[in-house]
């Protein structure tokens, strides 16, 4: 099955007069979505009470929760391994108290590595963190490490999919298609990125049309915008002929749910 759903909340979720993301199960549900990406990105500030109870919210009503690690995780840094270790961690262990077992990570920058440095330490830490993870007992759950935006984060779709061998039990894909295109200056091939799927059972995608500049990303938009845009309708007949465990995270600006529900609408089409 492949769900469908937003990061964040949507201004109409707040319009509707909810407050809290414990009730955006239900309002997700009302919109026939099925999945929901909470934020650790600037920090992990949630309790676990408020896990407790988004998780069982999500359950009521089919949502599958998954969370964004903090983006100030470089796994390229060997220095800062034993606090990118316990970001992650403790990711994991909120993510797990809402039912869910997927976290999105962004492997890191290059700063100032060379390229294959910089991708042999982050080869180096995921290998560590994975054997880390079970030696703590921890074993239900998903690295989705992601696509960047920037020239000099790592993560094209060849880094990211060569990284994802490290442990392809417990390591998957997370394609973002908006930062995708952003490396590409608005090229994006998507055949390309597909073709790169084909070993993948489970892959998490982002989806958002992203204003960049020479240097790559720059902010998010909405799908409605015609300039830095792509064709959704071949990524989600792509998709649907993958028939995989996939999950759709729709990444717009401010109206996040309801360009969720206009992709899912392109998927059933
Ligand atoms: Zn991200």
């Amino acid at each position: 099955m492949v769900r469908f759903g937003p990061a964040g909340n949507d201004i109409k979720f707040y319009a509707d007069g909810n407050q809290s993301s414990i009730d955006a199960p239900h309002w997700l549900h009302d919109m026939e979505l099925t999945a929901y990406e909470i934020s650790f990105g600037r920090g992990i500030r949630m309790t676990e009470k408020t896990a407790t109870i988004i998780g069982e919210q999500a359950a009521k009503y089919g949502i599958t929760i998954s969370v964004h690690a903090p983006y100030y995780i470089n796994l390229a840094n060997l220095g800062s391994y034993d606090k990118n270790y316990h970001y992650i961690k403790r990711s994991i262990e909120l993510l797990h108290l809402m039912g869910g077992n997927r976290l999105v990570v962004h492997v890191g920058s290059q700063m100032t590595m060379s390229r294959p440095e910089a991708l042999a330490n982050c080869r180096e830490s995921l290998t560590k963190v994975v054997q880390q993870l079970a030696a703590d007992g921890i074993d239900d759950y998903w690295l989705c490490i992601e696509t960047m935006g920037k020239y000099a984060q790592i993560g094209n779709i060849d880094e990211i999919c060569a990284l994802c061998t490290v442990d392809p039990q417990h390591i998957m894909p997370t394609v973002d298609f908006g930062h995708l295109n952003c490396l590409a200056q608005g090229q994006l091939d998507i055949p390309y990125v597909f073709k790169q799927l084909q070993p993948f059972a489970h892959v998490h995608y982002h989806i958002s049309f992203i204003k960049y500049g020479p240097k790559g990303e720059i902010c998010h938009l909405t799908l409605a915008d015609q300039q830095y845009g792509f064709d959704l309708r071949q990524i989600m007949q792509a998709i649907r002929r993958r028939n995989a465990d996939d999950t759709v995270i729709c990444e717009s600006a401010e109206i996040m749910a309801q360009d969720s529900r206009r992709l899912f609408d392109f998927y059933l089409l």
